[in-house]
């Protein structure tokens, strides 16, 4: 039996489950999807908020301001990229400035360091494409910016080197509450845990109604995004807000932490949790809104496009509790904006809820908080890049052609703890297919390698979702040949998943 069973591997579940591997205590940490950060943490705006929009007294108020002040630590500890860029919101009037007032006062009541109004010329000098419209803005220097998906990735690899059990492809289909806690029905086998914390993102409705009447509805929203080629990157250097209107907080520009440049997103109600598709009216929505504040936007530079759905619920605040019904079944549910920001302390909030229902827990005297860092082989030096191609010629040799990314790095990230498996997880864990062709040249390799050092056929390679195959059989005939064949030594010879073909 486990202690308890983390439901939901994206950056919630994972920053829960990374903070009670500090703790002598068995953790799973369960997944539906093939990957971790498949689901809201990997379609977002990456901003670190400053935390000064929310309502003062709500969670959403709190624990972003106590989520914020903790990511420079921990992304140094996880060797994950981590910007504190500052945040503007941006007024066009006079009376957008009174707004901008009363967010500043509301972030004083937060607690939000530092912040400042500033005037047209200050806020000139921070960004010179803003627009003639812009009259001032409000200023947060702890704003930042970090790779969402990099960061669940990161807590994971930790969470298990500390001792937890990941199992990915387990949806959970039914959960039955025992006299000493919950058995969990996974697809292929049964689990028991004492507790159990429902961190299941657009879904965490449905886990609960599976161990106590409805109590909440989790409605999906969802916001699209256009990014932008490096070369657009440096448009803009800070997160820039509009002054929050009736219609909500406006569409947002900023820069990534790879020194793209981001634009997003939209607001739309949708019917399903699996509307995903982005739309033409969606982009058309974003280029109107970004023209209101910065000039110039490059529209020729976008590379693609995304959206992700947002886990609202009526009430507005994060819902973190025990549920009334069921004991030692905790909800971590409702996590929209700013969930990202305060999940590291939305984790340490739910780890002291579980220890006033399961008591003291047991710190453990090995916990070790750094995660073996990933190193992209272009941030090495001269030397280091000779030395690492001598000890490995896969160093030398690059896959993807946009961003630089070797067949080393890629190996790595495959072989770590919670590795990748697919085509995209290569993409989120090495940024192989990230750049300007998306994938269109070095998508192929990328499979070669997954199904070579998986040993796995290239026809089982998926790109993301475990039935998104790309290849479904060969197009070309070959003809297999054993090794010590005769024709090999004739034959243009390929090496595909550890078998020679020989073209015919
Ligand atoms: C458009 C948009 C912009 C945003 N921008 C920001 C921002 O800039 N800053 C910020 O702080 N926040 C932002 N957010 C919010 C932030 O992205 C979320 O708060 C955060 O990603 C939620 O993480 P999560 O782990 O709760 O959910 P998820 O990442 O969705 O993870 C839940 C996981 O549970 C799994 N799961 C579901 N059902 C089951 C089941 N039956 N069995 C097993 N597993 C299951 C899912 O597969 C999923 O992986 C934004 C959100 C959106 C949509």
């Amino acid at each position: 039996m486990y202690d308890i069973a983390v439901i939901g591997a994206g950056v919630v579940g994972s920053f829960i489950a990374r903070e009670l591997s500090k703790y002598n205590v068995k953790v799973v940490l369960i997944e539906k999807e093939n990957d971790v950060a498949n689901g809201t943490t990997k379609a977002n705006s990456a901003i670190v908020h400053g935390g000064y929009d929310a309502t003062p007294g709500t969670l959403k108020a709190i624990l972003n301001a106590k989520g914020n002040a903790k990511f420079d630590q921990v992304c140094k500890d996880l060797s994950v990229p981590f910007k504190r860029v500052g945040s503007l919101v941006v007024a066009f009037s006079e009376e957008e400035m009174e707004t901008i007032k009363s967010l500043y006062e509301r972030g004083i009541e937060n607690n939000i360091p530092n912040m400042k109004i500033l005037n047209r010329e200050e806020l000139l000098q921070k960004e010179s494409n803003i627009s003639d419209e812009a009259v001032g803005a409000l200023y947060a220097p702890t704003g930042g910016i970090v790779g969402p998906w990099e960061l669940t990735i990161a807590l994971v690899e930790n969470a298990v080197e500390n001792g937890v059990e990941l199992k990915l492809n387990s949806e959970i289909e039914n959960i039955q509450r025992l006299e000493d806690g919950y058995l969990i029905s996974l697809a292929e086998e049964e689990i028991k845990a004492k507790y159990v914390i429902n961190a299941a993102g657009l879904f965490a409705d449905k886990i609960h109604n599976m161990v106590s009447s409805s109590t909440f509805e989790i409605i999906p929203n969802r916001g699209q995004y256009n990014l932008f080629d490096k070369s657009a990157g440096n448009h803009v250097n800070s997160v820039i807000f509009q002054c929050p209107t009736k219609h909500g907080k406006g569409v947002v520009i900023l820069p990534t932490v790879h020194g793209n440049l981001l634009l997003g997103p939209t607001a739309e109600a949708v019917d399903t949790k699996e509307s995903i598709e982005t739309t033409g009216d969606g982009t058309q929505n974003l280029r109107q809104h970004a023209e209101k504040t910065i000039k110039n936007l490059p529209f020729n530079k976008v590379i693609t496009s995304f959206s992700g759905l947002r886990a609202k619920t009526s009430s507005g605040d994060f819902i973190i509790e025990e549920s009334k019904e069921a004991k030692g079944f905790i909800n971590v549910a409702a996590i929209d904006s700013p969930g990202l920001s305060a999940a590291p302390a939305i984790a340490e909030h739910v780890v002291n809820i579980l220890r006033g229902i399961a008591g003291e827990l047991e710190g453990k005297t090995d916990f070790n908080p750094a995660r073996k860092p990933f190193v992209p082989f272009m941030e090495l030096s001269d030397e280091e890049k000779t030395e690492a191609i001598k000890k490995d010629p896969k160093y030398g040799r690059i896959i993807c052609r946009c961003e630089n990314i070797t067949e080393g790095e890629i190996v790595d990230i495959i072989h770590r703890k919670a590795g990748a498996t697919t085509v995209d997880g290569v993409k989120k864990r090495a940024r192989a297919g990230m750049g300007r062709c998306q994938g269109g040249f070095c998508g192929p390799r990328v499979m070669e390698i997954i199904a070579r050092e998986l040993n796995m056929k290239i026809t089982e390679v998926v790109k993301d979702k475990k039935t998104a195959y790309i290849l479904t059989k060969e197009t070309k005939q070959k003809k297999v040949y054993d090794i010590t064949d005769k024709l090999q030594t004739e034959a243009k010879k390929e090496e595909v998943g550890g078998k020679y073909y020989a073209k015919l």
